[in-house]
């Protein structure tokens, strides 16, 4: 039991109004790791009082060079840390610690430190205008960023907002979800460790219906950067619409990985395996919708099916581990209800289907699951699972590979597996998705954006095209006759 952990407001360390607290739960073991606090409107108010007071004093006067300094020292402390902060991510999300202590703490890090250095390189301009007038662009800090973020991946998607909202000199508070708030709570930590300004950052646990409604309600809050569930984010904008804030949203996928028939095979077979199963499939761009083509399919599927077979779920703390264990009770039953929907709707399901068991008796664990014969129409082809489950839908010629994989409401990611470029390029310029990953998947880094078309969200996470929703721009006359 990692014990109780408080609010992070204003630098310091506090219990919820009421002293409300929520457990958090390790889904590999489904033991209670940790109680934290469960913030009320009362904490959202004090936790906003503590920002505008951040951006009023030191922070918002302070050179942006020195901003990237804090941040660059945050990054610092994390990599002595980092150890600590994988072996958390991983305990209450139940991700391999691979995952967390190779790929997704790792990149965290590198976010903190790649908008460290746009700190100081973040200007406006001087803009020849008619008659005497010389003017020249500001680019100025919204002020109070709530960034709100799901559990599928804790750290990284939360540094995704904190990282460009300091670097823009803006005063952030921390919603993390309510299954995974630990990382959160420890980057919460090291702000303080370093002597990063009181109320700069602020750490609100808690539920997203009331901790989460409130800073979206509340008038001091200027921009919600929100990643989670499509029918969440659509909440958010309207709640946001009073306030006229402004909003960034990173929502949900039903992403299509498309195999022509002259792809290099074996690693396609890699690549729609990687799409799917990184990450259990809790992954908003995972590639849950292969779609192949009619000529190779009883071979391609062949070739999946018996490598999904050989993967096996383990314990997460197992540095040997590839699949860990489903974020929760309510996920996995979830998952396992769109298992018996596809049943019943005629798909084939050639691997998995099931609960797994590690051994324990214990854990939310799933067997890495693929259905074939999907048809478009069928519910696992059109709504998003959340999990290990793999939708293979087949397609004839390349104008219905791309009318298939536009056929759904979202518009995440997109895989193409082909070893003909033009016809790669083609592809790739009439998907409608915000990312589009030609014989590779689920490959990501800091100086690319990230986000979605149509009811995928707008805005974009990471590269510079993130720091334009963090900054507003303010244009300067003077009359120089
Ligand atoms: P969620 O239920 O929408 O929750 C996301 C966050 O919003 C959590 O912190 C949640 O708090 C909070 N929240 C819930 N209701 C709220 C409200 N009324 N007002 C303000 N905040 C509220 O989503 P999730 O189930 O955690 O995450 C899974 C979803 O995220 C999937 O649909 C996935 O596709 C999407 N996702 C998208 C991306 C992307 O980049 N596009 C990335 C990752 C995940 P509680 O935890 O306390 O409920």
């Amino acid at each position: 039991m990692l014990g109780r952990k408080q609010l992070l407001i204003g630098g310091e360390w506090r219990d919820a109004a009421g002293s409300k607290t929520q457990p958090v739960i390790n889904p590999a073991t489904e033991e209670t790791i940790a109680e934290v606090a469960s913030a009320s409107a009362a904490d959202v108010d004090a936790a906003v009082a503590a920002a505008r007071a951040a951006l009023d004093g030191p922070w918002g006067k302070m050179p942006a060079r020195e901003r990237g300094q804090w941040m660059h020292k945050i990054a610092a402390r994390m990599l002595e840390r980092i150890d600590e902060i994988s072996r958390l991510e991983t305990l209450h999300n139940g991700k391999p610690i691979t995952e967390s202590r190779h790929v997704e703490v790792p990149m965290a890090i590198e976010c903190l430190q790649y908008y460290a250095g746009w700190a100081d390189k973040i200007h406006g301009e001087t803009i020849p205008v008619k008659g005497s007038g010389f003017v020249y662009t500001l680019r100025e800090p919204l002020g109070v960023v709530a960034a709100i973020v799901p559990w599928n991946f804790p750290l990284l998607i939360a540094m995704w907002k904190v990282a460009p909202a300091l670097a823009t000199g803006n005063a952030v508070i921390l919603k993390p979800a309510s299954q995974t708030p630990l990382t959160a709570l420890m980057l919460g930590e090291i702000a303080v460790e370093v002597g990063l300004p009181a109320g700069v950052l602020n750490v609100i646990t808690g539920s997203g219906g009331i901790a989460g409604q409130a800073l979206v309600e509340h008038a001091g809050v200027n921009k919600i950067a929100f990643t989670g569930d499509t029918s969440t984010g659509k909440g958010i904008m309207r709640t946001a619409a009073d306030t006229l804030k402004h909003i960034t949203l990173e929502l949900g996928g039903k992403s299509p990985n498309i195999v022509f028939p002259d792809a290099d095979l074996d690693a396609a077979v890699r690549g729609a395996s990687v799409g799917i199963f990184y990450g259990k499939g809790e992954v908003c761009a995972a590639g849950s919708r292969l779609l192949v083509d009619k000529s190779i399919k009883d071979a391609f599927i062949a070739k999946l099916a018996e490598r999904t077979k050989k993967m096996v779920a383990g314990d997460p703390l197992d540095p040997k581990t590839r699949l860990g264990a489903i974020s929760s009770k309510t996920q996995l039953e979830r998952v396992l209800n769109y298992v018996e929907i596809a049943k019943k709707e005629g798909a084939s399901l050639v691997a998995g289907g099931s609960r797994a068991d590690i051994g324990t008796g214990k854990g939310y664990f799933m067997q890495p699951t693929v259905f074939a014969d999907v048809t478009p129409d069928m519910t696992i082809a059109r709504e998003e699972i959340f999990g290990p489950v793999l939708a293979a839908i087949d397609f004839a010629g390349v104008d219905e590979a791309i009318a298939r994989a536009n056929d759904t409401l979202y518009g995440l990611a997109a895989g193409i597996w082909t070893k003909d470029v033009k016809k790669a390029h083609y592809v790739a310029s009439k998907l409608k998705a915000g990312t589009v990953w030609v014989n590779t998947y689920n490959v990501y880094d800091t100086a690319v954006p990230f986000g979605g078309y149509k009811q995928s969200g707008f805005g974009r996470d990471m590269s510079a095209y993130a720091l334009e929703s963090y900054s507003q721009v303010k244009a300067v006359w003077v009359d120089l006759s």
